[in-house]
């Protein structure tokens, strides 16, 4: 009972014939009965990790997994490659549990998947204790912390499994690889001196890219123009924001749909399973979509709205790209979304603990989205990688910014945030740089600042993102607490009055008709594309007027 039966194994019930790197260590850890721990990239092939083991070694492999539509969907392909598996939860009837049950004890069975709530409903232990079992194994492992976004408190009771069955070996797997998620993963499962595993999280197919929050519908029907028949997700914060979008997009004549988790049960599967056979090409959902779904041909991944923090950014946009052919991640960043994100966390009711680390969270999050330098190692970095080259697969290696001596524009800065005695956020010292008379400037008498009009050379955006630099500088502070009010600090003090330099990073605001030579390079059309896109233009266009027409045009046939 070795690796050659895995490979075996592997090649007969699967069809594949080699281990991806990383999965054959794995098997075999397993193999040799230690507890394990998996963290690995969405799509990375998880499943196979505790598959093949559990189907080489003798006995029975019980699967915790969390969701119920997986669950089904992960037996259904079992049984199809010829593994004899099943699953239990709540949805079925007792009939059915109890036929499910049977096969257990007649040995029928290689592989059972259970819920979290069944395998701590009542004498179910004892159940479990009557069969050979081979492994456990817990899938999406990161619920159990309650750190993490996904926070099941029945996955804290898995404890009990190794406590109840001390020489069973427990394999743990998950996408989630930030270190407080690690650590819990570790402590609370009680494992035994685990070996774990940790596959690299870079997805080099994916094109990462940020823009400016202004103008986001614009700028992404303008994506959306040129991939017209590349499936991809709009993640939205709100249900109602996906509903609208949806909206929109149908009626400029997109086959576009949305889910969200005010769906019935139903009408998600429905809208899913329309996406994953390519009959909705757009879907915009919030947050509640996605977990496991098996799409491999996604090609991009939107982003309406700054997510809450990087874990759930990268896995959102691992979605994207699964077959490893190229894909695309857009953002969209606008200090009002940090704004409305910290509302969410500080009026949730959270312990003050949780709340400053999601706030922490959030901040690189931020920090992300303003970053100056290659996008891919700032994500590595973060989920502790080493990673030293810039990607080339990212806006900043595209379009590298140059950095510049910044002292007079930060001064300008800092000085109108002083006049106006540090009670105004960023958008209003934009507008009294740029010399705005508009209610506001005027209202509150700024127009007579010495700084009125200091900046009217440059434009707001490219104002906005220096304001953003200096706060990620620590050269100004900004109080989320009072509307986002920019405060001086120790610093800001001695770049207004010690000659304190400061370097900032020059953007150059791209021209979208350039970006998008940039990002075709020696990929120009043919005619015979040129044509098509023209028709499907013109298709789309037809189809948005046939939406429009009022319902009490009745068409005959004469
Ligand atoms: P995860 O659970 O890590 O997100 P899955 O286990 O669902 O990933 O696997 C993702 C995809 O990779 C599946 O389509 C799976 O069949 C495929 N896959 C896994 N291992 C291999 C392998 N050794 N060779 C080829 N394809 C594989
Ligand atoms: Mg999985």
């Amino acid at each position: 009972m070795g690796i050659r039966e895995a490979r075996e194994v592997l090649k007969l019930y699967f069809g594949y014939d080699k281990f991806r790197p990383g999965q054959e260590e794995i098997v075999t850890s397993v193999l040799e009965k230690r507890d394990t721990v998996v963290l690995m990239p969405t799509g990375g092939g998880k499943s196979i990790c505790y598959q093949v083991p559990g189907l080489v070694m003798p006995g029975i492999s019980v699967v915790v997994s969390p969701l119920i539509a997986l669950m089904k969907d992960q037996v259904e392909a079992l049984l199809s490659n010829g593994v004899q598996a099943a699953y239990l939860n709540s949805s079925q009837s007792s009939a059915e549990q109890q036929r499910v049950e049977q096969q257990c004890y007649d040995g029928k069975l290689k592989m059972l998947y259970v819920s979290p709530e069944k395998l701590l409903s009542a004498g179910f232990f004892s159940f479990l204790k009557s069969l050979k079992i081979n492994l456990f194994a817990i899938d999406e492992a990161h619920c159990i912390s309650a750190w993490g976004h996904d926070f099941r408190p029945e996955y804290l009771q898995l404890k009990n499994l190794k406590l109840q069955f001390p020489d069973v070996p427990v394999i743990a797997l998950t996408a989630t690889a930030d270190r407080l998620t690690q650590r819990d993963i570790l402590t609370q499962l009680y494992l035994q001196d685990p070996k774990v595993f940790i596959s690299s999280f870079d997805r080099p197919n994916i094109y990462l890219q940020v823009k400016p929050g202004q103008k986001r519908m614009e700028a992404i029907l303008d994506f959306l123009e040129e991939r017209p028949f590349q499936p991809g997700i709009i993640y939205c914060l709100s249900r109602k924001a996906t509903e609208t979008m949806a909206r929109k997009l149908q009626e400029k004549g997109y086959n576009a749909d949305y889910y969200h988790a005010g769906l019935s049960a139903r009408d998600r599967e429905k809208v899913q399973e329309k996406f994953l056979q390519d009959n909705v090409m757009i879907m915009c959902a919030t947050i509640a979509f996605g977990m496991g779904i098996d799409k491999s041909n996604v090609r991009w991944v939107i982003h309406y709205n700054l997510p809450k923090n990087l874990e759930s950014y990268y896995q959102e946009i691992g979605r994207g790209g699964r077959d490893g052919a190229p894909a695309e991640a857009l953002l969209f960043h606008s200090l009002g979304d940090v704004m409305t994100l910290r509302d969410f966390i500080t009026q949730g009711g959270e312990n003050s603990k949780e709340q400053a680390l999601s706030l922490a969270k959030l901040d690189r999050m931020q920090q992300y989205a303003e970053s100056t330098s290659c996008r891919r190692k700032t994500l590595m970095h973060y989920f502790g990688e080493e990673y030293q080259k810039d990607c080339g697969n990212c806006d900043i290696c595209d379009n590298p910014p140059t950095s510049f001596n910044g002292t007079e524009l930060a001064q300008k800065i800092l000085s109108a945030v002083a006049r106006t005695k540090e009670t105004v956020a960023s958008a209003q010292v934009v507008d009294i740089l740029r010399g705005s008379r508009n209610q506001m400037t005027l209202n509150k008498g700024y127009d007579k600042l010495k700084t009125f009009g200091a900046g009217r050379d440059v434009p707001a955006q490219e104002w906005q993102r220096y304001i953003h630099q200096l706060i990620n500088k620590g050269l100004l502070d900004i109080a989320y607490d009072e509307h986002g009010a920019l405060k001086l600090n120790a610093n800001s003090k001695e770049v207004l009055f010690d000659g304190k330099q400061v370097e900032l990073v020059k953007f150059q605001p791209i021209d979208p008709k350039e970006e998008k030579e940039k990002r075709t390079k020696g990929k120009s059309r043919s005619a015979v594309e040129n044509a098509l896109f023209e028709h499907l233009r013109q298709l789309r266009k037809e189809l948005a007027a046939e939406r429009n027409i009022p319902p009490y045009v009745v068409f005959t046939d004469n």
